[in-house]
């Protein structure tokens, strides 16, 4: 391979990226990213960064003189693929021609329909909506926010330590019930009351009213919530239309097999974009955690060069963090398809336990708050075991 173009400047392609040095791929390396900043770290956007307790420098995700010897296109969008070529096409009309394509455009929050245009309302994605959102923050006042899921708790978490009144609606009847089921996501969720956070489940939201900035969420049972700031976090859809029509199957993301590689040759897609064949589960899931962006790039990158030759090994259990009101939550596996779940350590009325899912008496997820030690150990077994 001559020339591979890595599209989209974040952690997983900059993994991506590193990956193929370190695999000894010594030629052409394009890098294309449509955000101007060099690859920066997320998380902290919910978190300390949010909080002002760091600053942008901080959230670097290349060490001090790192040198992948890399062409950097940013600010600069892949608008499409030509198959026939081999080339990307950019938004500016250029296009660069790659023998080997890693895919990593991650993906996009959702708005909800009239939240754009009106001031005061937010979404959390990049570092320009966390700059945007810390400036309206530091007005105090008060915070709505918008779905009660991991970046919807970690605002109201990191607003509330800022001193706001902060709500959080939740159109389901729990809290992250989707990642970790709807008793442990109770569970958690009673980390805003703890403190004085209002959490209202079970309840859509109709609509926002203001003219040229934000005065209030209106909700489906009549209820009017005054609002200063607005989160949306309602979740997240992978950025993946821009790959329409090339031949690259779509469905929630880029499916892949379980090596990363897509459906057209020396193309592989990695991070929240992607969505991997699971061999073990017989099924494609595309996963949105740190864990994953940063460390499937390496198995593409194999494929990639090999051509399909190299033999990736049996998926680790997915993983994530959460950090909320000075709580570490840690979640490994599936919960889908357990059928008990039992704490194991602690007591959830501390905010300090271990709670394991299993499937016919087999571990198939664990859950830590405030466990770190007995997590890792759990999240080790998680990971011997075909679960
Ligand atoms: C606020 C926040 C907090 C988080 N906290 C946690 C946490 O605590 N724990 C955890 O496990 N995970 C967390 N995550 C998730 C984690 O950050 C993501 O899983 C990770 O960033 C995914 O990396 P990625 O490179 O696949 O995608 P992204 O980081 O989304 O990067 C994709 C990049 O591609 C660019 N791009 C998109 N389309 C194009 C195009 N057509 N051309 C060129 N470039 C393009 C995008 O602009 C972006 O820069 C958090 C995410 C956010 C937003």
């Amino acid at each position: 391979m001559r020339t591979v173009a890595v599209v989209g400047a974040s952690l997983a392609g900059l993994s991506a990226a590193r990956s193929l040095r370190k695999q000894g791929y010594d030629g052409r390396l394009v890098v294309i990213g449509d955000e101007p900043h060099r690859p920066y770290d997320r998380p902290p956007l919910s978190k300390e960064f949010l909080a002002g307790a760091i600053g942008e420098a901080d959230l670097a995700l290349e060490t001090d003189g790192e040198d992948l010897q890399a062409e950097w296109l940013l600010g600069m969008r892949a608008a499409g693929f030509d198959p026939g070529d081999r080339a990307l096409k950019l938004a500016d009309g250029r296009s660069v021609r790659a023998d080997g394509v890693v895919i990593a455009t991650g993906a996009t929050a959702r708005m909800l329909p009239g939240g754009d245009g009106l001031a005061g309302v937010h979404t959390l994605r990049t570092l320009d909506d966390a700059r945007a959102l810390r400036a309206d923050l530091a007005e105090g006042g008060r915070l709505v926010v918008i779905g009660g899921g991991f970046i919807g708790a970690e605002v109201a978490s990191t607003a509330y330590g800022l001193g706001l009144d902060v709500t959080v609606v939740e159109a389901a009847p729990t809290p992250l019930a989707g990642p970790l089921g709807e008793l442990m996501g109770g569970v958690v969720s009673t980390l805003h009351a703890d403190h004085g956070v209002r959490l209202l489940c079970g309840v859509g939201v109709k609509g926002l009213s203001g003219t040229a900035r934000v005065e209030a969420v209106l909700l489906e049972d009549g209820r009017c919530l005054p609002a200063d700031t607005v989160v949306v976090g309602v979740g997240a859809r992978p950025c993946v239309e821009w790959l329409d029509g090339c031949g690259v199957v779509l469905d929630n993301g880029v499916k892949c097999g379980a090596d990363g590689r897509t459906s057209v040759s020396g193309l592989v897609a990695v991070g929240d974009c992607a969505s991997w064949y699971d061999p073990v589960a017989g099924v494609h899931r595309r996963v949105e955690h740190w864990t994953g962006a940063r460390e499937r790039p390496d198995a593409a990158v194999a494929a990639l060069l090999s051509g399909g030759a190299a033999t990736p090994g049996v998926p680790k259990p997915p993983y994530f963090w959460s950090d909320q009101y000075g709580v570490r939550i840690q979640f490994a596996g599936h919960s889908a398809g357990a059928d008990s779940v039992t704490v194991e350590e602690g007591l959830p009325d501390d905010r300090s336990f271990l709670a394991v899912y299993r499937r016919s008496g087999h571990p198939v997820a664990v859950l830590g708050m405030n466990q770190p030690r007995l997590f890792t150990r759990w999240r080790k077994q998680l990971s011997a075991s075909t679960f």
